[in-house]
C-alpha cells in the first residue's frame, strides 16, 4: 500500500507540534513555547476514517536565517517536495507575518494541494481572523485550533479528500478501489471484492425460486461460506463477470424446512442481511401488488441506505397488457420513496427477464462504490448555486465526498439551507455524476464566515 504523505510547514511557533500531536493522537513531539524547539523531522503514520497516511513535521522554517536555520530549511525544501498534501500553518492570534508571505511565495509553485491552516483559531472571532490570510494567494484559509481540537476534524477531512486517487486506503480489498492510468478511481468487479447481494422480500413471493435461478442460470461453481451473523450462509457464485456473494442465503438453501419459509426472511432477518450487503434486491409479488408490508420493508432498506432493485416477480400470471400498466404504475405510486430504483418484471419461475438483472447490479454496485474527485463535486455545487441561488445569502462555501458506499457528500455552508435547496443539491449532484438510484447523504456544517 502506498502511503500519501502529509508535511506540515509553517515559521516557528505557529502551532505545528501541536496540530501534529492533535492529528496523531498523542504527544509524539516537544511542544514548548519558544521558536524553534521542535528542530527533528518528526514522521508518523496516522489515520483518519480510514485512510491512512504519513505525517511529516518539519520543525521549523526560516528563510535566510543563519547555517543551522539553513540546513533545516533546506530538509524542509526536500519533504515539501515530496508531499502529497502539504498543511502550511499560520497563526491567527498573531496575523500575517512578512515570514508567512516568503514561505507561501514559495509553497505557491509546488504542485501539489498546500491546504492553508490558520492555527490558533480558538473561538469564533479568532476563527474569522482567517480571512486576512486570503491574500496568500493559497485559497480559502481553513480554521482550526490545535490545542483545543476545534474543527480538527473538518480539516482531516478536506485532507484525506485531497490524496491522490488510490492512496491512503486501507489493505482490506473490500475497501481499496484500484486507480486508472489516468489517476481516477475505476471498479472493476474482478479486482475487488464481491458485491454483497441480499434477496429480501414477504414470505412466498419467489425469493427462493429467484436465487435457485439466478445460481443456476450461471451454471457456475457455487459455495457456501460462513455468514457474517452465527446462523447465516452466504453463497458465492462465480459467474463471468466475476463472482457475486448472496447475503445469508440459509432459508433459501434449505428449502426441505419449507416450514422456515415465513419465519426466515422475517423483517429483522432482512434487515440483518441488508446490513452485510451493498445492494438488496426486493422481491415483490406482482399478482398481490405492493403490500403495506412491502412497503415497510422497502423503507427500511432505503433508510438503512442500501441501493434498491425492485424484482416485480410472477409477472407472467399477468397476462392482461391493461392489467400490466396498472400494476406498473401501482408500484411506482407505493414505492415512490425510493426514488429512481430499477424495476425489473420478471418470471423466477420460466427465467423470463432475469438476465436483465446483471447491468444493473453491476451499475449499482459501481455507483455505490463510486468517488468523485472534490473540485468536480466544488464545480457541479458551484454552478447549481449559479443556475438557482438559494437566496438570503445563504451559500455552501465548499463541498467534498467525504466517504463511499454509499456516497456521502459534506457541504460547508455559512448558514443552514433550507430543506428544499438541499434536495436541489443533491439532485444536481446526482444528475451531473449519474450516481441512478444510489442513496446519496449530504452533511452540512456550518461555517462562520
Ligand atoms: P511550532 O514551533 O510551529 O511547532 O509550534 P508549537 O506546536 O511548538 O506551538 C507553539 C506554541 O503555540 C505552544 O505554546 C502551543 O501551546 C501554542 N499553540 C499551538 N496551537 C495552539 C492553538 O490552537 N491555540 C493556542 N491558543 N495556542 C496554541
Ligand atoms: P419465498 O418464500 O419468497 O422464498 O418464495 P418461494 O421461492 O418459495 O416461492 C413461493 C411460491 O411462488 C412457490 O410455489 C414458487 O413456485 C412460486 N413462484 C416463485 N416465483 C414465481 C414466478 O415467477 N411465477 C410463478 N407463477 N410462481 C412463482
Amino acid at each position: 500500500m502506498s502511503l500519501p504523505t502529509v508535511v506540515i510547514v509553517g515559521r516557528p511557533n505557529v502551532g505545528k507540534s501541536t496540530l501534529f500531536n492533535r492529528i496523531v493522537g498523542e504527544q509524539m513531539a516537544i511542544v514548548e513555547n519558544r521558536p524553534g524547539v521542535t528542530r527533528d523531522r518528526k514522521e508518523v503514520e496516522a489515520e483518519w476514517l480510514g485512510n491512512h497516511f504519513n505525517l511529516v513535521d518539519t520543525g521549523g522554517w526560516l528563510p535566510g536565517g543563519n547555517e543551522l536555520d539553513e540546513k533545516v530549511s533546506r530538509q524542509v525544501e526536500a519533504a515539501v517536495k515530496t508531499a502529497d498534501v502539504v498543511l502550511f500553518v499560520v497563526d491567527a492570534s498573531v496575523g500575517l507575518t512578512e515570514d508567512d508571505e516568503s514561505v507561501a511565495n514559495w509553497l505557491r509553485r509546488l504542485e501539489s494541494p498546500v491546504l492553508l491552516v490558520t492555527n490558533k483559531a480558538d473561538n469564533d472571532r479568532r476563527e474569522n481572523d482567517r480571512w486576512e490570510f486570503l491574500a496568500l494567494g493559497l485559497g480559502e484559509p481553513l480554521a482550526v485550533s490545535a490545542l483545543h481540537g476545534r474543527r480538527a476534524g473538518d480539516l482531516l477531512d478536506v485532507v484525506v479528500s485531497n490524496f491522490p486517487a488510490g492512496t491512503g486506503q486501507p489493505d482490506d480489498p473490500a475497501d481499496a478501489i484500484p486507480v486508472g492510468d489516468d489517476g481516477e478511481r475505476l471498479w472493476n468487479p474482478n479486482d475487488i471484492a464481491p458485491p454483497r447481494v441480499a434477496i429480501v422480500g414477504r414470505p412466498n413471493v419467489g425469493k427462493s425460486t429467484l436465487f435457485n435461478r439466478l445460481v443456476g442460470e450461471d451454471r457456475s461453481v457455487v459455495h457456501d461460506m460462513a455468514g457474517t451473523t452465527r446462523d447465516a450462509i452466504d453463497t458465492v457464485v462465480e459467474t463471468p463477470d466475476g463472482p457475486i456473494v448472496f447475503v445469508d442465503t440459509a432459508g433459501m438453501r434449505r428449502r426441505s424446512r419449507i416450514d422456515d419459509s415465513a419465519e426466515y426472511y422475517s423483517m429483522v432477518r432482512a434487515l440483518r442481511a441488508i446490513d452485510a450487503a451493498d445492494i438488496a434486491l426486493l422481491v415483490i409479488d406482482a399478482t398481490e401488488g405492493v403490500t403495506s408490508q412491502d412497503q415497510r420493508l422497502a423503507e427500511r432498506v432505503d433508510a438503512s441506505g442500501c441501493p434498491i432493485v425492485v424484482m416485480l416477480n410472477k409477472w407472467e400470471l399477468i397476462e392482461d397488457p391493461e392489467k400490466r400498466l396498472e400494476v406498473s404504475a401501482d408500484v411506482t405510486r407505493k414505492l415512490y420513496f425510493v426514488g429512481d430504483a430499477p424495476i425489473l418484471k420478471i418470471s423466477a419461475l420460466t427465467g423470463k427477464g432475469v438476465h436483465k438483472l446483471r447491468p444493473v447490479l453491476q451499475d449499482a454496485i459501481e455507483q455505490y462504490h463510486r468517488r468523485v474527485p472534490t473540485r468536480d463535486v466544488n464545480r457541479v455545487i458551484a454552478a447549481a448555486q449559479q443556475r438557482q441561488p438559494a437566496g438570503h445569502g445563504v451559500k455552501v462555501m465548499y463541498a467534498l465526498q467525504g466517504a463511499t458506499d454509499p456516497p456521502t457528500f459534506t457541504l460547508f455552508v455559512n448558514r443552514e439551507l433550507p430543506h428544499t435547496y438541499l434536495r436541489y443539491l443533491e439532485r444536481s449532484i446526482r444528475e451531473a455524476f449519474e450516481f441512478g438510484s444510489t442513496p446519496i447523504k449530504l452533511r452540512v456544517r456550518k461555517r462562520s464566515e
